[in-house]
């Protein structure tokens, strides 16, 4: 792709025939500027065109720019992690607390529902923040293996269904998936929530064994195993971001 360089901007610049532009119209992206040229315009006619609108592009260019960094910045960026605290574990809570120590790694210690998080002398203040987050991440995806293990062959067995390969993912927005080679996909998060709600996911994508679809029938087979799924369907639905650790 060309570039177009505004100031100190480098804007990468794409320019597209059109047959239906009647003039030559400029559209700004987050990620790039397209210029439409209609039928019988010439390059200079376009150059010239664009450099007049440069300033026009800039603003609205940094404007875009601006706004997808406060919003990458809103939803990738952790909040700040204290060294001791609570969180959230299928019924209850799981109360950790963080140690610094005289060692070269870190150091995680899981029991009676408390965590002890060991961290190097070494590592910067600020830094802590982020290691004890990953820490307690890398215990929840631990344990999420774990409970789904058991809950999906439990459920299996009920709903007469077999499934393949089980995947633990993080997703912002999705809580399980299952394809149609019978692999399930499932996002950690859910641990977060109420069982139930980890119940219910793990029932809808192994109902999905038997309908790859949402119809009616799909629903039954959900109903069956859950008659209640309902209930934790809308919790997920009103408190799904909540979860997002
Ligand atoms: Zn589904």
């Amino acid at each position: 792709m060309n570039q177009l360089v505004i100031g100190t901007e480098v804007i990468p610049y794409e320019e597209r025939k059109s047959v239906r532009a009647k003039r030559i119209i400029i559209t700004v992206f987050v990620d790039k500027v397209r210029v439409s040229v209609p039928r019988g315009a010439t390059s200079k006619k376009v150059k010239e065109f664009v450099n007049a609108n440069k300033q026009r592009i800039l603003e609205h260019w940094l404007n875009l720019q601006e706004k997808q960094e406060a919003r990458t910045h809103h939803s990738e960026v952790p909040s700040d992690i204290p060294m001791q605290g609570s969180i959230p574990y299928l019924e209850g809570t799981v109360s950790y607390q963080t140690y610094i120590q005289k060692r070269t790694h870190i150091g995680l210690e899981f029991s009676e529902h408390s965590l002890d998080i060991y961290l190097p002398e070494s590592s910067s203040s600020e830094k802590r923040s982020h290691l004890i987050r990953e820490v307690l991440i890398y215990w929840y995806k631990n344990e999420a293996r774990k409970v789904f293990q058991a809950k999906l062959a439990h459920y299996a067995a009920s709903m007469g269904v077999r499934y393949g390969q089980v995947r633990i993912k993080e997703q912002k927005t999705k809580w399980g998936s299952c394809s149609g080679k019978g692999n399930i996909n499932l996002n950690w998060q859910i641990i977060r929530a109420p069982e139930k709600v980890t119940d219910y996911v793990i029932i809808h994508e192994l109902a999905h064994l038997k309908y790859m679809n949402h119809s009616p029938d799909f629903w039954k087979v959900v109903a069956q195993e859950m008659p209640e799924y309902k209930v934790w369907k809308k919790w997920l639905r009103e408190h799904g971001r909540e979860l997002v650790f």
